[in-house]
């Protein structure tokens, strides 16, 4: 199958999970973002996969990401969705529309003094821990009304949501008890109303669990294989 088709299945597979939703489920609307994860492919993919409609493009590595969109030569909604080093903010911020992955306060504060610099206001998310996996990035779900109080409190970054990886799962349906929970962190952060939030955006779901992230309130998917076929 083209690209082009994958993203038609997979706009398919959203639109059924998304009918799918308990009724309680409305805190994220019902449009669905998909983040085409171009992570490993060539400027030749991602050019394709943007002229195919994809909405936003997904890279996991500031240095991999300087090195391919220097060299794009298309517009497109740009997200970074890996794992974010301060000493690599500097070159971050110019580069992306959304971050994915804030989990620290001081990670916070420089994207805030980087964007302060550039004239920008950086939007964010923060990633939590949902399952609480040793090898995974992101805060425990305890301590996000404590950082997300302080991000809103920079200037220049603005809090959009939240995002979380899910462990993999064989069945996919095991994930759902963490999706649900992710949910439930985001109604309690947007019922906080922290001036200078805008809260809308809740990424969680993958290749293996989109469809289940989605029935479970995400509206933010960032996909690679399904897309693309298997990274090498
Ligand atoms: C690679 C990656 C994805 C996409 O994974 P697929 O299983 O290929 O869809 C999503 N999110 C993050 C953070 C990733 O690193």
């Amino acid at each position: 199958m083209s690209l082009a088709g994958n993203l038609v299945q997979i706009a398919n597979d959203i639109s059924f999970a998304v009918s799918k939703r308990r009724k309680d489920v409305v805190a994220t609307g019902t449009a669905v973002k998909v983040v085409a994860v171009t992570k490993n492919q060539e400027v030749s993919a991602v050019r394709e996969v943007i002229d195919a409609g994809a909405a936003a493009i997904g890279e996991n590595r500031v240095q991999e990401a300087v090195a391919k969109l220097e060299h794009l030569d298309r517009q497109v909604e740009r997200h970074l969705i890996g794992h974010l080093q301060t000493n690599k903010v500097r070159q971050a911020v110019p580069l992306f529309d959304l971050i994915h992955s804030v989990d620290s306060e001081s990670l916070a504060r420089e994207i805030d003094r980087i964007a302060g610099k550039l004239g920008k206001r950086q939007d964010v998310l923060i990633q939590v821990n949902a399952a609480n996996e040793d090898s995974k990035y992101g805060i425990e779900a305890s301590a996000l009304p404590g950082l997300a109080q302080k991000i809103t409190q920079l200037e220049h970054v603005r809090l959009c949501g939240l995002m979380t990886i899910a462990p993999f799962f064989v069945n996919p349906e095991d994930a759902r008890p963490v999706f649900r929970a992710m949910y439930e962190l985001f109604t309690q952060l947007k019922a906080m109303a922290l001036p200078g939030s805008l809260i809308e955006q809740l990424s969680m779901g993958m290749t293996n669990d989109y469809s289940v992230a989605v029935e479970e309130g995400a509206n933010l998917v960032r996909i690679g294989t399904a897309i693309f076929g298997p990274r090498h």
